[in-house]
């Protein structure tokens, strides 16, 4: 019989493997993750189990490693490819930011009264700060946002100060660019050419360590069960359920706010979103999606070009509800788990690194991971807890990614008011 070269197995194997959708593969991991776990749940195993951390413990070391320059490229590509007349930017401003509050709201509120956290405990590191012990310091907080050198963010990986400096320079870029449009110049075109490159580079990057998932995912579930059963899990399943019904109630805000400052009735709006929504689930991106919410929210919705441009073009790029509302309900869950619940004043810290945090996360599969680091840090959280949320996250990227898409499309909405357009041509080719 012929044997086939086992060069040619492993690679078929591979293959097979790539061509495996992630959350079918995070899935097979989950599943031996509890089988190594239940199977090796005996103190003698303990190294044994701790040495399994080394993979959640290396994705998270890439992951936070990634959050500066994914940032900063994001921010300063889309100051350079969003178009905003500058008479819709304050309307568009307090759009943005009353949804990004009240997504926050709503998660915080969830968190609070759910309390998923509490359904089990976790030994909080014996070194560090406290989150309860952060005092909301508002000036301390503005004076540290600002870096002492333009490099020292990067370097030091505060990701507060990438936000800040990704903005500023944004924002210049912007006008430079306007400027020498209306000089007839084309000088900025270049560093525009090259911040799309690098901006798809980090991108590619990450996608090679989302890949890598069902292995943390694996290492997180195996030593878990291992060493301290399936409590924690239990905890984990109250978030999910939780974020789930923050994330609902945003859900029925927005469509109040479409029925209350919009002639679109809430009704056709989900059923003309139907195409986007679905296409943020299963792509877990905002920005893949965003051709497709364009069209839903012209042909099918049939608002004015000029308002669904902005909904959707500025929304994918700055918009992030959903994933403010995650980050939130995060730091709050994970305090919960440490039995360190925070107050009223460090709710209030949460409520701003969210804000920040969601701005700086692009609309790409896991960003909300990635600058989830910032407010962990902002209060005083141990990031090594961000991979026991790796388990969950697969799921709940695409239904915020989904609610962030929503939010889109409702500030798209809004900003075409009370009367609909004039009928315009429609897309056509759909
Ligand atoms: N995946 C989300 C989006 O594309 C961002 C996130 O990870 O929260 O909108």
């Amino acid at each position: 019989m012929k044997k086939t070269p086992p060069t040619t197995t492993a690679a078929s194997l591979l293959e097979r493997l790539k061509a495996t959708p992630l959350y079918i593969q995070i899935f097979i991991a989950l599943i031996l993750g509890v089988t190594v776990g239940v199977l090796f749940n005996d103190p003698q195993y303990k190294d044994l189990l701790n040495g399994l951390a080394i993979f959640p413990n290396l994705i998270l070391k890439v992951l936070k490693a990634l959050a500066p320059p994914l940032i900063l490229v994001a921010v300063l590509h889309a100051f350079l490819t969003a178009e905003i007349p500058a008479r819709t930017a304050p309307r568009l401003l307090f759009l943005l930011l009353s949804n990004t509050v009240a997504a926050i709201v709503i998660g915080l509120l969830v968190a609070n009264t759910v309390q998923p956290g509490l359904h089990s405990q976790l030994t909080a590191p014996l070194s560090g700060v406290r989150a309860t012990d952060k005092v909301f310091d508002p000036l301390g907080l503005i004076e540290s946002s600002i870096p002492a050198t333009i490099v020292q963010p990067l370097a030091e990986n505060n990701v507060l100060q990438v936000v800040v400096v990704a903005i500023t320079f944004g924002l210049a870029l912007r006008a430079v660019k306007t400027q020498q449009q209306q000089q007839g110049k084309r000088d900025y075109l270049p560093l525009e050419q090259a911040i799309s490159t690098l901006f798809e580079l980090v991108i590619r990057v990450l996608g090679w360590v989302v890949t890598l998932v069902p292995f943390a995912v694996f290492g997180v579930v195996a030593r878990v069960v291992g060493l301290q059963g399936f409590a924690p899990f239990k905890a984990l399943g109250f978030f999910v359920v939780a974020v789930l019904l923050a994330l609902f109630l945003q859900g029925c805000f927005y469509l109040t706010r479409v029925g209350l400052q919009s002639w679109v009735k809430p009704l056709d709006f989900l059923k003309g979103g139907s195409d986007a929504f679905s296409t943020a689930f299963s792509t877990a991106s905002s920005t893949i999606t965003m051709p497709v919410t364009f069209r839903a929210l012209t042909d099918k919705i049939r608002l004015r070009e000029s308002s669904a441009s902005l909904g959707a073009l500025v929304g994918s790029n700055f918009n992030n509800d959903g994933t403010a509302l995650y980050e939130a309900m995060s730091a709050l869950f994970i305090a919960q788990l440490l039995n360190q619940n925070l107050h009223l004043e460090q709710q209030l810290l949460v409520v701003l690194t969210s804000i920040v945090a969601s701005v700086g996360a692009a609309g790409i599969p896991e960003a909300g991971l990635v600058t989830m680091t910032l407010v962990f840090t902002a209060v005083g959280l141990p990031v090594e807890y961000i991979v026991l949320l790796v388990t969950v996250d697969w799921f709940l990227d695409r239904c915020r990614t989904t609610i962030n898409v929503m939010g889109d499309m409702t500030v798209a909405a809004v900003l075409d008011g009370k009367q609909p357009g004039s009928k315009e041509p429609l897309v056509t080719g759909a």
